[in-house]
C-alpha cells in the first residue's frame, strides 16, 4: 500500500506520464536524474528516451518495485537506483531532472537544485499547485512572495501542465502542476545571504511602504549591529561610533525609484538596485 506520509501518490494517468516525459525534452545522450521513482511509471518511459536514468528513492520497497519492473528488460542496464533520502544524497551528474516529488520536500529540494553544480539543462518537476504558482508569481500577483523572488533570481520558471488530484492513486488533497526550471548561468554576482536578509524583511510585510519596513526599531538596530561588524572588519578595531542609521536609510529611500514603493509591486531588478543602494550607504543585511 502507498505510504502517504512520505508523499506516495502514484501517477495513474499515462497521458500525464507521457506529457511530463515529452516536456522534459530528453536527448538520446542524456543522463536523467529521477527523484522518487516509486513504482516506476515515469522511469520506464524515461528509459525509452535517455541514455541513462539515475533514480533516487527513499523507500526500499519501491526500490525493489522499480527494479522488478525492468527485470529481464535490456534497458535495465541503463537504470541505476540509489536508495536514500534525496536531500541527504550527493546528486550524481545529470543533464535533465524529472521528479514527481513528495510535497514535504518541495522547497528543500528546489533549493538543492538551485544550488546544484555543474549546471544542468533543465528540471521538470511536479509541485502542489499553490507552490508551483508561487514560483512564477510576478509583482502584483497575490502569491508573489519571498519564494518567488529567490527562485526567479536564480532560475527561469515555466508553467507546463496542470494535473488534477484524480490523476494520482491515492489522490492527494490538492491539485498539482508541473513546471520547468532552468538555472540562470551565470547567477547574479551578489551575496545571497545578504540578499535573503533583505528579501525576508521586505516580504514579512510586503504591502507596506519600504520606508516603514526599514525604519522600525528592530530593523534599525539590526542595521546598526551589522554596520559595526563591517566597520570593525574594515578598520580592525571598534573605534567608530555608528553614524545616524535612520538618516542613512532615509537617504537611500529618498530616491525616485524607491519612494512610495511596496515590496509586493517590486521586481527583481528593483530589489537588486535597493540592495546595491543600501550597501553603497554602508548598510548591510548580514
Ligand atoms: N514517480 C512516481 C509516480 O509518478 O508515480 C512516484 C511519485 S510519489 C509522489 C513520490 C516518491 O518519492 C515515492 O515513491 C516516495 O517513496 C519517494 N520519496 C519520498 N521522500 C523521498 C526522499 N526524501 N528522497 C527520495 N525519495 C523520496
Amino acid at each position: 500500500a502507498a505510504n502517504t506520509d512520505i508523499g506516495q501518490h502514484f501517477l495513474r494517468n499515462p497521458e500525464i506520464v507521457k506529457g511530463i516525459v515529452d516536456r522534459a525534452k530528453v536527448c538520446a545522450s542524456d543522463t536523467v536524474l529521477e527523484v522518487g521513482p516509486g513504482t516506476g511509471n515515469l522511469t520506464v518511459k524515461l528509459l525509452e528516451v535517455a541514455k541513462k536514468v539515475v533514480a533516487v528513492e527513499m523507500d526500499r520497497r519501491m526500490v525493489r518495485e522499480v527494479q522488478k519492473r525492468v527485470e529481464g528488460d535490456p534497458r535495465r542496464h541503463r537504470l541505476e537506483v540509489i536508495q536514500g533520502d534525496v536531500l541527504k544524497t550527493a546528486l550524481p551528474y545529470f543533464d535533465v531532472c524529472v521528479a514527481n516529488l513528495p510535497y514535504q520536500i518541495s522547497s528543500a529540494f528546489l533549493f538543492k537544485l538551485l544550488a546544484h553544480r555543474p549546471f544542468f539543462r533543465s528540471a521538470v518537476v511536479m509541485f502542489q499547485e499553490e507552490f508551483a504558482m508561487r514560483l512564477s508569481a510576478r509583482p502584483g500577483d497575490k502569491l508573489y512572495c519571498r519564494l518567488s523572488v529567490n527562485t526567479q533570481l536564480l532560475a527561469k520558471i515555466q508553467q507546463l501542465i496542470k494535473v488534477g488530484r484524480n490523476n494520482f492513486r491515492p489522490p492527494p488533497k490538492v491539485d498539482s502542476r508541473v513546471v520547468r526550471i532552468e538555472l540562470r548561468n551565470p547567477p547574479p554576482p551578489i551575496n545571497f545571504v545578504e540578499w535573503d536578509g533583505l528579501i525576508k524583511l521586505a516580504f514579512n510585510r510586503k504591502n507596506k511602504l519600504l520606508h516603514s519596513i526599514f525604519t522600525t526599531k528592530a530593523v534599525l538596530l539590526q542595521l546598526e549591529t551589522s554596520w559595526k561588524t563591517y566597520a570593525a572588519l574594515k578598520q580592525g578595531n571598534n573605534c567608530c561610533e555608528a553614524p545616524d542609521i535612520k538618516g542613512l536609510v532615509d537617504g537611500v529611500l529618498d530616491n525616485d525609484r524607491f519612494k512610495g514603493q511596496r515590496p509586493a509591486k517590486m521586481d527583481i531588478e528593483d530589489f537588486l538596485a535597493l540592495l546595491a543602494a543600501f550597501n553603497q550607504a554602508g548598510l548591510h543585511f548580514t
